[in-house]
This record gives C-alpha cells, sequence and structure tokens, in this order.
C-alpha cells in the first residue's frame, strides 16, 4: 500500500518538475525572444539615428554643387568648406 502511494507520489513529483521545467523553457524562450525584439528596436533607433546625423553632416560645395560629408575641402573643386 505505501509503495503505491509512494510511487504515485513519486510520478506526481516528476509530473510537477517536468510542468515546471517546461514553463521555465518557455518563459525564458519568450523573454529571449522579447529581449532580442528590444535589441533588434534599439539597434534599429540607433541606425535611424545615425543616418540622420550623417544627413545632417552632409554639405554641398558652394562652389561646384557636389556633396561633401566632413570633409574640410570638397573633393571636386577643392574649394574650403569652412
Ligand atoms: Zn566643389
Amino acid at each position: 500500500m505505501f509503495g503505491i502511494l509512494f510511487a504515485i507520489f513519486i510520478v506526481m513529483f516528476i509530473g510537477v518538475a517536468v510542468s515546471i521545467g517546461i514553463g521555465f523553457w518557455r518563459t525564458a524562450q519568450l523573454s529571449g525572444k522579447i529581449f532580442r525584439g528590444v535589441e533588434q528596436a534599439l539597434d534599429q533607433q540607433l541606425n535611424e539615428q545615425r543616418a540622420s546625423g550623417a544627413a545632417a553632416q552632409k554639405l554641398k560645395c558652394q562652389h561646384c554643387g557636389s556633396t561633401v560629408v566632413q570633409a574640410a575641402k570638397c573633393p571636386s573643386c577643392g574649394a574650403d568648406m569652412g
């Protein structure tokens, strides 16, 4: 009698342990997905900020009209960009 109860207890314990383990695993997977999503969103924001910053730093040469990026002198005509 005691042996049967003990066996049932062990089976229940294993079942609970497995379900808790699966729950933890799913939570970890879900949080990993959320973390990755947040990371990607932050990366995208950073890239957009960098892109807008690069666009803001683009200058137009007053002499030849060509676009100059972060240069003291125009690479096309050599005019000083100030
Ligand atoms: Zn120029």
